[in-house]
């Protein structure tokens, strides 16, 4: 039996979407593959509300993650982690022999605009990484006021981390000075794994110019000037069904329009929030809570194991604690195409099967 998925990422797939990605193959050097990817840099730009370049990238979001932070760091690149993905910006940084520094906080809460500022006042920095929806916490950072500190540091790069939030909640890219913000298609836009998508403002791509070891197969310049010379085509053979299933979602995500499914996500996380404060506890800190997943604090000490198995026998799936916090959490996302009706299903399952255990 399938299981529905509430776990973030991958997410369910709409079977119109999914069937988009057996569409049959054409030339990756044909005006129709030009076509197809103009396309969908127009309509990402909308959803990332910016005017700036889009690049599409065959490898999941890590891979942008990485070539971020390699063709843009020339002095230092300072790490701001809330939990483990913004960690894995770091590990990046240091395999990929780029000078950095890592600004932890206690998981839970956020990277506050003080600490930016603390940070990049120190003149050490030209190059800066922000998790926008931590995944393993379930707590979005304040970007906008991140923004109003950025404002006094017009020559460092802004990378944002919007793997699972872009696609589900308003993200502005130009309005708030990110630079690169990434995503990837199995979160908050409803696609299967395989392909990643990123912002490149001008701004990056003049720092990028100046970096000598970008690396290759990731070096965004090189695939920024290879979509300007060669009109939307890439360097290497893309994800073409990645590309046919993105171009097709996007208009569904536009149809749907994206203030809708922005409040619907809101909804969905209304509901799961309440359903945990009754129930449970929120891990994060409740002002800065994610719209597009929920950490749930264990504080009843249930076997999250054996609720998962009980609920896989009904068809569904929802994600225990993200490393360290395995047992201690756990997680339900309510992203993409999920509906309010499928979430008050899967909660009116799990409070069953808790009277069950
Ligand atoms: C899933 C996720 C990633 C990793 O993305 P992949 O597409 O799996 O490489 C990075 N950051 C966040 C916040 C995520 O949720």
């Amino acid at each position: 039996m399938h299981k529905k998925l509430f776990i973030p990422g991958p997410v369910e797939v709409r079977p119109d979407v999914l069937a988009k990605m057996a569409t049959p193959m054409i030339g990756h050097r044909s005006k129709d593959a030009s076509e197809l990817q103009r396309k969908i840099s127009d309509k990402m730009r909308k959803l990332f509300y910016t005017d700036e370049a889009i690049l599409l990238s065959t490898s999941s979001g890590t891979g942008l993650m990485e070539g971020a932070v390699r063709s843009c760091t020339l002095k230092r690149a300072a790490i701001f982690s809330i939990g483990a993905f913004g960690n894995r910006w770091f590990e990046i940084a240091e395999s990929n022999n780029v000078p950095a520094d890592l600004f932890p906080v206690e998981w839970g809460t956020a990277t506050t605009p003080a600490l930016v500022n603390e940070v990049l006042a120190t003149g050490k920095y030209d190059l800066i990484t922000i998790t926008h929806n931590e995944t393993s916490t379930g707590l979005m950072n304040p970007v906008e006021d991140i923004a109003e500190v950025m404002k006094k540091y017009p020559d460092v790069v802004y990378c944002l981390d919007a793997v699972s939030s872009a696609g589900g909640t308003k993200i502005e890219v130009d309005k708030l000075g990110v630079d690169i913000c990434i995503t990837s298609t199995q979160k908050a836009l409803g696609l299967p794994p395989g392909m990643a998508i990123c912002s490149f403002s001008q701004k990056a791509i003049d720092k990028a110019g100046r970096v000598l070891h970008r690396g290759s197969y990731l070096d965004l310049l090189s695939i920024y000037d290879y979509i300007i010379k060669k009109d939307y085509q890439y360097p290497s053979t893309p994800s073409l069904s990645h590309m046919f299933a993105l171009d097709y979602q996007l208009d569904r995500i536009m149809e749907e329009g994206l203030d809708n499914r922005f409040e619907r996500h809101m909804e969905m996380a209304e509901q799961v929030r309440s359903w945990a404060r009754e129930h449970f506890a929120l891990f994060a800190e409740e002002r800065y809570l994610s719209n597009t997943l929920t950490t749930i604090s264990n504080t009843r000490g249930i076997d999250v194991g054996a609720l998962n198995k009980e609920l896989g026998a009904r068809g569904y799936q929802i994600s225990n604690g993200y490393g360290k916090m395995k047992d201690k959490t756990f997680r339900i996302a309510h992203m993409a195409d999920c509906t309010l009706d499928e979430i008050k299903d899967l909660l009116g399952n799990i409070d069953d099967i808790l009277g069950i255990l």
